[in-house]
């Protein structure tokens, strides 16, 4: 390791790592007694979701859960890649604790406090361009699409919205709209708003037309103008395009090199803004506050949530000030920047710097990657192994010829894992996210990677 890799470790404020191999501590099965009783209650009083393992949490401190049952679990998927500065981190708790005991709500968006304005300026200096801009605060990633969409179709008066197969934007209606991740997410729903498009996303591993990059000179770029503006989408209806920088619920796709450049030239000549998602990707995820500057562009609208918040429902979108509204009333709601989740906000960004957590995301997302590399090499179910800094995936397969997607081989690794006190998230078909808060140690990787071995080798032994 080298000595950048190691400063900013040295500068967290965590509690001493537990000894190699040490730290999952199980008590009983997971779930536990305890827990078993409140999945019972919970799966009688609470609508049906996404529920994927049965953990139920007590407690949390860095990249530890403790469950109901007293068991310690290591978290890999850091409550839906929102944890980024680790549970209970102390300087988000105690910003929390100090607002909630002086005021937590006045209606940021009808009087004024000065958290928010501060949020907004930080926000404003983070994003990519340096092009005046403005801030809209929200409670969800969901809520933050719905905003940009009205924003874009208020503004410029087209009908159209162009956006990738496979994406996810978020499950309120707008937003559903451009969601494309999965069938069950739109089934039954129809009809959506008008006006969203889609073509396929650039896919390497499953080019959806059979190309190798690099000699398939980005067509699923090109396409756009070559093909779709000339025959289903006229580009001067078009409001705007979407994407995920690195696709998420879709499957951590990671589209190639020059795949954003392009489609940007494009967008530019005829002048669409491009609406950034990174609801998941941003706030340091993949060792650059914004995903999208990985790929060299910048976009005109960027959306983001979850680790925005420090895990207190916070969204955001961060617009060109042309973009504002000339008038009070077109778009606005009561909780967004509430006073708890701006403090909580400001004191991760502040976190993030200080601890240089953007570093660690690089240089712990490397040995990540490094580590699924070497466990790929031993399980020939691993088909592709992927990921930008902190945002990583593995997607399985049952052949790596015919990649047919490993879809229950996927679910049982899963299970596996949670049952040895390594908690994952699944994601696209087959597909696992490694999603570590950002202050991950290596010796923790080196945990879970143990775990996760095991794990597959448990998948395997149940066929
Ligand atoms: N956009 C992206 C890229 C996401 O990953 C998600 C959620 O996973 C959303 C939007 C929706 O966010 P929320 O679940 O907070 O509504």
């Amino acid at each position: 390791m080298s000595q950048s890799a190691e400063s900013p470790e040295s500068s967290s404020a965590r509690e001493p790592a537990s000894p190699p191999g040490r730290g999952v501590i199980l008590r009983t099965p997971i779930p536990g007694p305890a827990a078993q009783r409140i999945v019972e209650r919970d799966r009688q009083f609470l609508m049906t979701t996404t529920k994927t393992s049965p953990v139920v949490a007590a407690s949390g401190s860095g990249v530890w859960i403790t469950d109901v049952d007293g068991n310690r679990l290591l978290d890999f998927a850091s409550g839906v890649a929102v944890q980024a500065v680790g549970y209970s981190h102390p300087e988000v708790v105690r910003a929390i604790r100090d607002q909630a005991g002086r005021l937590t709500h006045f209606a940021g968006t009808d009087f004024y406090y000065e958290p928010q304005v501060r949020l907004a300026e930080k926000l404003v200096q983070l994003t990519p361009g340096t092009f005046p801009k403005k801030v809209f605060f929200t409670n969800s990633g969901t809520e933050s699409a719905e905003a940009a969409l009205k924003l874009v179709r208020w503004n410029r008066q087209r009908p159209i919205i162009v956006g990738l197969l496979g994406a996810f934007h978020g499950r309120t209606m707008g937003a559903l709209t451009m969601t494309t991740s999965k069938p069950v997410q739109r089934a039954r729903y129809a009809p959506f708003v008008g006006g969203g498009m889609h073509i396929p996303a650039p896919n390497c591993y499953r080019c959806p037309y059979k190309l190798q990059y690099p000699s398939c000179d980005l067509y699923c770029a090109k396409i756009l103008k070559e093909l779709y503006f000339q025959t289903s989408i006229p580009p001067d209806d078009v409001a705007a395009f979407m994407a995920e920088p690195v696709m998420g619920e879709g499957g951590y796709v990671v589209p190639p090199d020059g795949w954003f450049r392009a489609i940007k030239t494009i967008l530019d000549e005829y002048g669409i803004p491009l609406i950034d998602d990174e609801v998941q990707s941003g706030v340091g995820r993949t060792g650059r506050w914004f995903a999208i500057e990985h790929h060299g562009v910048v976009p005109d609208i960027v959306t983001m949530a979850k680790a925005l918040g420090g895990g207190l429902p916070m969204g955001a979108v961060v617009l060109p000030s042309s973009f504002d509204y000339p008038v009070q009333g077109s778009h606005s709601n009561t909780f967004g920047g509430n006073l708890l989740a701006s403090v909580a906000s400001m004191a991760t960004l502040d976190v993030i710097e200080k601890e240089q957590l953007l570093d660690n995301a690089r240089v712990q997302g490397d040995y990540l990657l490094e580590r699924l590399r070497e466990l790929q090499s031993r399980h020939s179910e691993i088909g592709d192994v992927r990921g930008i800094g902190l945002m990583t995936a593995t997607e399985f397969v049952t052949d790596p010829t015919t990649k047919e997607p490993a879809i229950a081989f996927r679910d049982r690794v899963v299970e596996e894992s949670y049952r040895r006190g390594l908690i994952l998230l699944p994601c696209g078909r087959s597909t696992i996210r490694y999603v570590p808060p950002l202050i991950v140690r290596r010796e923790e990787i080196d945990e879970a990677m143990e775990i996760l071995d095991a794990a597959i080798r448990a998948a395997r032994a149940r066929e």
